[in-house]
């Protein structure tokens, strides 16, 4: 028999699952949910469901939507809210549709199940990386038209761009290059940026640049007993070396605490190829006649490309050592005036104190602005002179993108909301800047 206990802890029961079945038709918890829930993995990332789904939720709120492709089955969305002086230069918001992949039996609960536990924690991939920001961008619009009814001066752009992941070649690099994205005329963007385990925003105003360095050695062959020199390993060998200096310096900096990872030009040895292959694995007695080393090279916007390049000619891999090499530079270091890649995070740009003052107004405090160690969609826009900053608002949150159980607290979530209302209405009353690129 059950107990009185029993019993009216059943219907309390009953109340909170009617109330919560409730709020599930309309919040922005739920939008956040259903978004989630699109499978945008790649390698095969459906772009359909979500981009319909945004654009009926940008049409709920009012705002017009128009769906580029510059590469068939890889679509744009643009959504725009309209400012009061359209001819000023706009703001521009930007996320990935795409995500990474993610190992279902890894997780705890499924990956695109979207899975709210009692503690508020929502699973999912894309939770921090980025789907957070593509609902927040709308939902912040959502309460500051219908709750404050506020209007831009500015007009405002939210796009939502695919392949990010996958290095955004057929998305933001397209997108960024076309005239539909000149006709903008952006003033200023913003971007993803990373969850923060304190209780400071992380804010990124540069990526660092990729570059994949090949290094050969050719040299006469011998045999293994003998000594001599200008061997195609011997060669090689030495520059292994030089190379571990040089990262041997670099990362001293960062481990004496004089410099964050992401300020040092790292080079990390990626692989070796070398020797005369025979049926049981090598010729042991044979010294090779070639030899190959590849690293990854990443460049933070101040280094001097120039430099490094003639470091690279000159000892890495010198031609009076027999040596040749190949740099594939994956982005660009300087901007079209020739300036580094970067967005000033002092008074000397309008706009920084615009954000950092409207964040401040939620009661939100910035960390030190930050390089990203890796690269996003953010230096296609950056490269065309147009200031731009990362930003995703979570704080006291575990770094979890690309990761197992990616998840994001509801509460998180939703202090993200209030704080892009209070950024995107700073951002588009802006009166200050008009036409100059910062
Ligand atoms: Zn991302």
């Amino acid at each position: 028999m059950a107990s009185p206990f029993l019993g009216r802890f059943f219907v309390f029961s009953i109340i909170f699952f009617l109330q919560s079945q409730g709020e599930e038709e309309e919040s922005p918890i739920t939008r956040f949910q259903q978004y989630l829930g699109f499978k945008t993995a790649h390698p095969n990332p459906n772009y359909t469901a979500p981009i319909s789904f945004l654009v009926d939720q940008a049409q709920s709120i009012g705002l017009t939507t128009r769906t580029m492709e510059y590469v068939s089955g890889k679509p744009v969305l643009l959504v725009t809210w309209l400012g009061s002086d359209p001819k000023l230069p706009s703001i521009l918001l930007n996320s990935h549709l795409d995500s990474v992949p993610a190992e279902a039996d890894k997780w705890i609960h499924p990956p695109f199940s979207a899975h709210r536990t009692v503690d508020g924690l929502i699973y999912a991939r894309g939770a921090q990386d980025d789907k957070c920001i593509g609902v927040q961008y709308l939902e912040s619009i959502r309460n500051l038209k219908s709750r404050r009814g506020f209007s831009p001066l500015r007009t405002v752009h939210i796009s939502y761009v695919p392949d990010e992941e996958i290095g955004g070649f057929d998305g933001m690099a397209k997108f960024a290059a076309s005239s539909d994205f000149a006709e903008l005329n952006v003033g200023f963007a913003m971007d993803e940026g990373q969850a923060s385990p304190g209780d400071e925003f992380r804010v990124f105003f540069a990526d660092r640049t990729p570059w994949e360095l090949v290094i050969r050695a050719e040299g006469i062959p011998g045999h293994g007993a003998k000594l001599y020199d200008n061997g195609a390993m011997e060669n090689l060998m030495k520059s292994v070396e030089l190379i571990s200096m040089f990262r041997e310096t670099q990362f001293d900096f960062v481990k004496a605490g004089k410099a964050a990872n992401s300020q040092v030009i790292s080079v990390n040895p990626v692989y070796l190829k070398a020797g005369t292959p025979s049926n049981t694995g090598f010729v042991m007695n044979m010294q090779p006649s070639e030899a190959e080393a590849g690293y990854d090279l990443r460049l933070p916007p101040m280094a001097d490309p120039d430099v490094i390049k003639t470091r690279i000619s000159q000892e890495w891999a010198p031609s009076i050592r027999n040596m040749t090499y190949t740099i594939k530079e994956k982005g660009k270091l300087r901007d079209h005036l020739g300036r580094p890649i970067m967005t000033a995070t002092n008074d000397s740009n309008p706009w920084w104190s615009v954000f950092k003052q409207a964040v401040e107004a939620t009661g939100g405090k910035l960390a030190k602005p930050e390089i990203l160690a890796s690269t996003t969609d953010a230096r296609y826009i950056r490269t065309l002179g147009i200031p731009l900053v990362g930003f995703s608002p979570m704080i006291n949150t575990p770094i979890l993108l690309h990761d197992h159980n990616e998840f994001l607290k509801d509460t998180v979530f939703l202090k993200g909301i209030e704080v892009y209302e209070s950024v995107i209405s700073a951002l588009s009353s802006f009166e200050g800047v008009s036409d100059q690129a910062i």
